[in-house]
């Protein structure tokens, strides 16, 4: 039987282009979002590429009730999931007490607490079947608060701790526990932003990470240089280094 993968938020981006590695690997690959029109295509070019099977799901992660039903879909289809992947995310920039609360808590809300809810329905299956792979995609913004992106660092610094926790309590049930931090990878999602230092195209992104999804990797920069020497000084680095220029009266 082929191995299985499930990647949410993949109708663009890391998520699109990492589906779109495995299925050269020759997955069966079941990809989801909200965007139908975009998972059908790609669907299309999944099976193309090489995928043993591919399946578009229409799921809004922060409708945790509907992530369980996209979940066994899933594994019927394909007998059993060996990779969930957790990728949705929103990043919006959101200078503190000036943001929307709306967009304030869309960040929280995907990037967190649906990310650890999919991880918490993932479990008892891939249990059941005896073992599989949890993937979740965190950021460099993990590690160091940057400023604008204070909503979205502390989601992704929350997801790493739960991760943290989550690899030491399923260490002995056969059950892998990948976290991916990238740096910058070139997608829609940063595309407006002023900076992107030492970016990479997203196929590169999605090479990488798949070689690090099969090795069992733990925890990983993506790409791990220059950000395993970069993301330690980060996290110690002055206020001062990081702070914007003072805004003008
Ligand atoms: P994109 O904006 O290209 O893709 C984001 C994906 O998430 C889309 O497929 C979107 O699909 C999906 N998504 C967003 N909200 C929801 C939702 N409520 N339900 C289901 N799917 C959702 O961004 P990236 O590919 O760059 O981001 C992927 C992950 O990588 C994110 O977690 C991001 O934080 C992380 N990351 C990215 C970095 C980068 O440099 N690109 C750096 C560090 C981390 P749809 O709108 O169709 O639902």
């Amino acid at each position: 039987m082929a191995r299985s993968i499930l990647i949410t938020g993949a109708s663009s981006g890391i998520g699109e282009a990492l589906a779109v590695e495995f299925a050269r690997r020759g997955y069966a690959v079941a990809v989801a979002a909200r965007r139908e029109d975009r998972l059908q295509a790609l669907a299309e070019r999944l099976s193309a590429a090489g995928a043993a099977a591919a399946l578009p799901l229409v799921l809004d992660v922060t409708d945790f009730a509907a992530i369980d039903p996209a979940l066994e879909r899933a594994a019927r289809e394909f007998g059993r999931l060996d990779v969930v992947v957790a990728n949705a995310g929103v990043a919006y920039s959101l200078p503190v007490g000036r943001s929307r609360f709306e967009q304030v808590r869309r960040t929280i809300d995907t990037d967190l607490t649906a990310a650890i809810a999919t991880i918490e329905l993932a479990l008892p299956r891939l249990r059941a079947q005896g073992g599989g792979q949890i993937v979740a995609i965190t950021s460099v913004a993990a590690s160091r608060g940057l400023p604008l992106m204070g909503p979205y660092s502390a989601a992704k610094a929350g997801l790493h701790r739960y991760l943290q926790a989550l690899r030491a309590e399923v260490r002995h049930e056969g059950i892998t526990v990948t976290e991916l931090a990238p740096g910058y990878i070139d997608t829609e999602l940063n595309r407006g932003m002023r900076s992107r230092p030492f970016v990479i195209p997203v196929e590169r992104g999605a090479a990488i990470m798949a070689g690090l999804i099969e090795r069992g990797a733990g925890h990983r920069y993506v790409p791990t240089w220059p950000w395993a020497l970069i993301v330690p000084l980060l996290a110690i680095a002055p206020t001062r280094l990081v702070a914007p220029a003072p805004r003008k009266p």
